[in-house]
């Protein structure tokens, strides 16, 4: 639920004149129906609220051809819910209130075992718990599925569980709670991606809002450049971009392009309110 006015309030402070929306959002709901309008192939695993938002949220997931026979509903928990500010520059803030999202357990992700284990990737972020997170590297790594984490919200991870990812892709914010770093820059974002490197990432691309995103593997250590356009509202500019770059290394793009694919995405998803709505579909891509 989304307040967008002149500027964000301060703490005690009250803003009057903003307008209300209300958007299907999350970061793995964001992520999986990015994917999907881009093309991909999207299993999601999710646990909602037995309410009208977990309704709402999954009918949405099935309008996008997500295959939404694994979303658990949780007949105790509300569904998880973002209040959202935004300013007219497009910065925001979110509180989370997790619900259903906090009760994803280590035993549910054993049920999807199988399923995991016959993915070309997994891409996964941290708004379930970190238990539910962990066991779900486990699982892909043991089995050579490759895993992209979006360590968003921030929080810290041990270096075992960033030793198994294939990809980690970290906002500057985030950047910097997993290295000590402050990213503000491609030289800090350098230092930053090689801590994550000595980690065991094998590939770390840290996004860098307008600036686009960093990228660091064993042979290329390149800033990617973003594409310049009129940003409206920057929420879920990052998932639009992870659900855009799993989707495009699955087609077997290699990292660059599939870094420029998921910036195109991205900016699209910046000069639009909202978090899935405002995301593309395949078709305009191409043409932007
Ligand atoms: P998050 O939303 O997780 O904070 P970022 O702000 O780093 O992530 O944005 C993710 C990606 O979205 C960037 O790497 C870039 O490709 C794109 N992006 C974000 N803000 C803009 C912007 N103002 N103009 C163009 N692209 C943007």
């Amino acid at each position: 639920m989304v307040v967008k006015s002149a500027h964000l309030p301060f703490p005690g402070e009250t803003v009057l004149g903003g307008q209300f929306f209300s958007f299907a959002g999350g970061k793995g709901a964001n992520q999986a129906v990015a994917a999907a309008k881009l093309g991909g192939e999207v299993i999601f695993l999710a646990k909602v609220g037995n309410d009208a938002l977990g309704k709402t949220a999954v009918e949405g997931f099935k309008k996008e051809g997500i295959d939404v026979s694994h979303i658990i509903t949780d007949p105790k928990s509300h569904s998880g819910v973002a209040l959202i500010m935004v300013e007219n520059s497009g910065e925001n803030c979110i509180s989370v209130a997790s619900g259903a999202n906090g009760k994803f357990t280590k035993s549910d992700i054993n049920d999807a075992s199988e399923l995991i284990g016959k993915a070309d990737f997994v891409l996964v972020q941290l708004e379930i718990p970190l238990e539910a997170v962990n066991a779900l590297i486990d699982k892909a790594f043991a089995v050579n599925v490759p895993v992209i984490l979006n360590p968003a919200p921030a929080q810290p991870l041990s270096d075992e569980q960033i030793s198994k990812l294939f990809i980690i892709t970290p906002n500057e914010t985030e950047a910097e709670l997993l290295t000590g770093v402050k990213v503000v820059d491609e030289a800090s974002a350098a230092k930053a991606a090689k801590i994550l490197r000595e980690k065991g990432a094998k590939l770390v691309i840290i996004t860098l809002g307008a600036k686009g995103a960093f990228l660091l593997s064993d042979q290329i250590e390149i800033l990617i450049p973003s594409i310049p356009v009129n940003a409206v509202d920057t929420t879920a500019a990052g998932d639009t971009f992870n659900g855009a770059l799993t989707v495009a290394l699955a087609e077997g793009m290699e990292i660059k392009d599939a870094i420029r694919f998921a910036n195109q995405a991205a900016a699209i998803s910046v000069t639009r309110m909202g978090a899935q709505s405002s995301q593309p579909y395949r078709s305009e891509i191409e043409p932007f």
